[in-house]
């Protein structure tokens, strides 16, 4: 369904206790959670942007911090928020406790939102994980607008996948890569990612959820300077509003060379090709 309230200009961020309206596992790993609220979300709400979740406290799980979540969908009604979240750690593991019915509070919207230029006719969506639940609006709003898009699809296996979660009745071609198989590959990927921007010219290419992927993608973006590249990125935050610099990461801005940004003020979207690549060891 086309959700036009994402045209709208955001409120201001606002702490909004929900209800949980639905809470159940997609798959072994993943669960979706839809909250309503007595405000209206929908049209406070853009592509890519995120909410700072209050956990549950029980006495098996004492999360301190709130957990970003980005938004993967809202409405019809004004006042319903989804979310789509790997059970991992211990706030998510706590969260995953909450029953249908119960209450809780989430903080947002947080940060920015992807950049979708009036004049684009196609767009590439590269996701691996959970950064298709960031990656779910943009690919929404973008063939309301009646944009092409081409998913590039990675996962583990074909279970994790969630092709379905990811398009929601979208028209897309789709690119499925596994782990499982050795498709999902940085070679293989580079090959495909090269053929497909060969066969037909794509005005954007965005990507969420894997910084291999990332440090791919600005590679091959090198060849092909008229492509817009965006990445909506996960770093670990703490306040989620700015304040206490836990998320900052160094970029190579166009305007301002190098600099250390928020990535949850002043992304959590940022160009592709300013991301400066993290040091890896071991
Ligand atoms: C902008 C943004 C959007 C996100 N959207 C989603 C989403 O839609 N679905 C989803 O499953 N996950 C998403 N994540 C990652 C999600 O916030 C973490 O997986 C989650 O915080 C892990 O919490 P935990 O309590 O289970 O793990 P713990 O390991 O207990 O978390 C410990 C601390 O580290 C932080 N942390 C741990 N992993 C991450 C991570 N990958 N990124 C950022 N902080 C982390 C937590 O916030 C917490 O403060 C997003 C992260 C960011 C920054």
């Amino acid at each position: 369904m086309v959700n036009e309230g994402f045209q709208r200009n955001a409120a201001h961020v606002a702490s909004h206790l929900c209800e949980v309206v639905e809470h159940r596992w997609v798959n072994a790993r993943y669960k979706y959670l839809r909250l309503s609220a007595q405000v209206d979300l929908v049209g406070a709400t853009r592509p890519g942007q995120f909410y700072q979740l209050h956990c549950p406290v029980d006495s098996a799980h004492q999360p301190f911090l709130l957990r970003p979540m980005s938004v993967y969908g809202t409405g019809p009604a004004p006042g319903t928020i989804e979310f789509l979240y790997n059970v991992t750690g211990l706030g998510t593991h706590a969260l995953a406790q909450l029953r249908e019915g119960a209450t809780m509070e989430i903080v947002g919207p947080l940060g920015n939102t992807f950049t979708l230029k009036p004049e684009f006719r196609r767009i590439m969506v590269l996701a691996r994980g959970v950064g298709l639940a960031t990656m779910a609006p943009l690919v929404r709003y973008a063939a309301s607008r009646g944009v092409t898009v081409t998913a590039v699809m990675s996962a583990r296996t074909p279970e994790d996948l969630m092709r379905d979660e990811f398009l929601r009745g979208v028209p897309a071609q789709v690119h499925s890569v596994y782990d499982s198989d050795g498709s999902s590959s940085v070679e293989a990927v580079e090959s495909l990612l090269r053929a497909l921007l060969a066969q037909a010219p794509h005005d954007a290419v965005y990507t969420c959820g894997s910084h291999r992927l990332l440090m791919l993608l600005q590679r091959v973006l090198a060849d092909y300077p008229e492509v817009m590249g965006e990445v909506a990125m996960e770093q670990r935050m703490a306040c989620g509003m700015g304040v206490c610099l836990s998320c900052v990461r160094l970029f190579d801005t166009a305007d301002h060379g190098k600099q250390f940004l928020r990535v949850c003020r002043e992304g959590p979207v940022f160009p592709i090709r300013e991301v400066v690549g993290e040091v890896e060891f071991g």
